[in-house]
């Protein structure tokens, strides 16, 4: 997945434009900019390549989902129903605004389940936010159609799978708001940065004003700009941007690569029967950064897992017992330890996730590896990679049974 993997010349004579002219800022000083501006530029590529109308670049893609949140309206005591399988970004950026996490099941696509969607929604629900981890997306028809009955937003998280598609729209696309991270290990990277995704005019016009302090970058003076509403600071550097030109002209070369090593490596675990795949709705394309397989038992699973790590393939994951990506380790959100007060609504209306039913999240979860995709791998040695894997797994299968 990394796409500073296959960092080089191209980033670097972007930089350089940024450096030659000094403005590291994406706003004001026309005069001085030498006609470069890098986050204009790279806003036109992204709404280009993922075919919607607008693009707003910020510092992250948490930043991302927060804006996009606060730009379609949603605040203190609204509802915004997440998955188990995520990262902590989710409820995150769900909090920054005062609203609340709703936690739900995942089924074998390991992004939310719609029925378990469609059980979790109140009268204070306002977003579903499916998250497209590990290359691949959420039965997004679905949950079209439970938003569009219940009138909610569909806020899709495509930070794991940007260049994947659904029913021929690029993830992100399909929804009301798409984001993407730019993060240091994602499929392409601007060292930090993120992106939101649109159709919609006003939630456009809202990101981009919230997110640099409510300006409404009319006219050419900042200092003289208005500010019809309250905003914060998450803007991009020009630097950062500047790197994200030359990495997003990069994104199908990437995806080829990841498609390439990905089929390989599947195309030998396949031919285990006891090795099963993560469903992919029909009408998906995956961007092919992780292979996800599942194994008989949560048991063999972690076994499996272990070998495999001790056997020099250090690049697979075991979610289930991550502390970062899997809601069991999410004590800090379960508790509700933060530094200051929370607000009351978050307080009084946040699910007792002590009590909570996650069995069938579990029961996937249990039994999951994601094999990360590299970019730098050579066709030769995902071979090799790819034998031992599968020679690790019929071992573990053998001594297990
Ligand atoms: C990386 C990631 C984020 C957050 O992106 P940052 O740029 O690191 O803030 C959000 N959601 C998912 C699924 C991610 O993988």
């Amino acid at each position: 997945m990394p796409g500073f993997e296959l960092f080089g010349e191209k980033e670097k004579l972007q930089v350089q434009d940024v450096l030659d002219s000094g403005v590291l800022m994406r706003y004001g000083f026309d005069g001085m900019r030498k006609g470069h501006w890098k986050a204009k530029e790279l806003e036109v590529a992204i709404a280009d390549r993922m075919q919607t109308k607008h693009a707003q670049l910020v510092s992250s893609g948490t930043a991302a989902l927060t804006v996009a949140l606060a730009s379609a309206g949603v605040g203190v005591g609204d509802e915004v129903i997440m998955p188990t399988f995520t990262f902590v970004a989710s409820f995150e950026s769900i909090l920054a605004i005062g609203a609340i996490p709703v936690l739900v099941n995942i089924d074998d696509t390991l992004t939310l389940d719609p029925r378990a969607v469609e059980k979790a929604i109140t009268n204070r629900t306002k977003v579903v936010m499916p998250v497209h981890m590990c290359g691949s997306m959420a039965d997004l028809r679905a949950l079209k159609d439970i938003c569009s009955k219940h009138n909610l937003l569909l806020l899709e998280d495509a930070c794991q799978a940007i260049g994947g598609s659904y029913e021929g729209k690029p993830l992100g696309s399909y929804g009301d708001l798409g984001c993407f991270s730019f993060d240091y290990v994602k499929t392409i990277t601007c060292g930090e940065g993120g992106a939101i995704i649109t159709n919609k005019e006003d939630f456009y016009k809202n990101a981009d004003h919230y997110s640099d302090h409510g300006h409404d970058h009319i006219g050419k003076d900042r200092g003289a700009e208005s500010h019809p509403f309250l905003g914060y600071n998450f803007r991009i550097s020009e630097l950062n941007a500047a790197v994200g030109c030359a990495q997003i002209n990069r994104l199908d070369e990437f995806i080829t690569i990841q498609k390439r090593n990905y089929t390989i490596i599947r195309n030998h675990l396949e031919k285990i029967d006891e090795v099963t795949f993560r469903r992919v709705p029909e009408g998906g394309v995956e961007n092919y950064s992780f292979l996800n397989f599942f194994l008989p038992s949560e048991e063999l699973t972690r076994t499996t897992h272990r070998s495999l790590g001790e056997a020099g393939v250090d690049t697979c994951f075991y979610w289930f017992d991550n502390n970062w990506h899997y809601y069991k380790k999410w004590e800090h959100l379960t508790n509700l330890k933060s530094l200051g007060k929370l607000p009351e609504e978050v307080k009084n209306q946040l699910p007792d996730y002590k009590k909570s039913d996650f069995s069938n999240s579990d029961r996937w979860m249990g039994r999951t590896i994601s094999s990360l995709i590299k970019l730098s791998w050579t066709e030769a040695d995902v071979v090799k990679r790819a034998e031992k894997m599968a020679g690790v797994i019929k071992t573990n299968l053998n001594t297990g049974q």
